[in-house]
């Protein structure tokens, strides 16, 4: 899977643990101890789901709920509160301040994985779908497999990654800077040239005789995956 997960977590035992096995299960996680960072972190960042601890040393886990909520351009990013208090009062509390779900510690990881697994699901169901078909191709996220006419591809990790980011949404033209953001993430020393080599080496990858090319430039836009 590779959907983004924020870890808002001040204990940094939990954090730590969280990120291990979050990231062995093949997300990309970044995280945060405190409320105001977490809140630019996030608006920088807009991961696919958030989990957030529901007491922080300077703003509640609520107060960040409410923020998050009331900005348009993150309030759609679901929320998964994490608390020690397990009382009703407080469960209420946490899904009025927009929180999607609430979990009660001490969890065990299969069930946290399995509601965050739930939640993306249902709102970013091309994030948790573990093989995605676009005509001819197919993209294999567990085995990290790619087929085109059902042979496979061999693809280097990052010409993987763009093409895994660019199936999730045919037809949507990325420009190279969203591209590197979504492929070489935090890594600024990257130029944006440098797309235009990796999206070249996937377009021979998954070229096939007689096969239409699937990836488009859009002059002074970016690319596209279209028929
Ligand atoms: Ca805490």
């Amino acid at each position: 899977m590779s959907a983004h997960i924020f870890v808002v977590e001040d204990e940094k035992p939990i954090q730590t643990l969280l990120r291990y096995n979050l990231e062995k299960e093949g997300f990309k996680v970044s995280s945060s101890e405190n409320g105001e960072e977490a809140l630019s972190l996030i608006k920088e960042k807009k991961p696919d789901l958030i989990l957030l601890d529901w007491m922080l040393p300077d703003l509640s886990g609520i107060k960040i709920c409410q923020y998050l909520k009331h900005d348009k351009k993150v309030k759609d990013i679901p929320i998964i509160m994490l608390t020690a208090k397990g009382e009703e009062e407080d469960k209420v509390k946490g899904l009025e301040s927009g929180a999607e779900d609430y979990l009660t510690k001490p969890f065990s990881f299969p069930e946290l994985l399995a509601r965050i697994k739930a939640m993306l699901r249902r709102v970013k169901p091309t994030v948790v779908n573990e093989e995605i078909i676009y005509l001819d191709l197919k993209v294999d996220r567990v085995a990290m497999k790619v087929y085109r006419q059902n042979k496979e591809v061999s693809l280097g990790p990052k010409e993987f990654k763009l093409l895994d980011f660019l199936i999730t949404q045919p037809k949507r033209v990325y420009s190279r800077e969203q591209l590197l953001e979504q492929v070489w993430g935090e890594d600024i020393n990257v130029e944006s040239r440098t797309v235009d080599v990796h999206i070249t080496r996937l377009r021979q990858a998954i070229n096939i005789d007689g096969s239409k090319p699937l990836i488009r430039t859009v002059r002074s836009a970016g690319y596209s995956l279209e028929n």
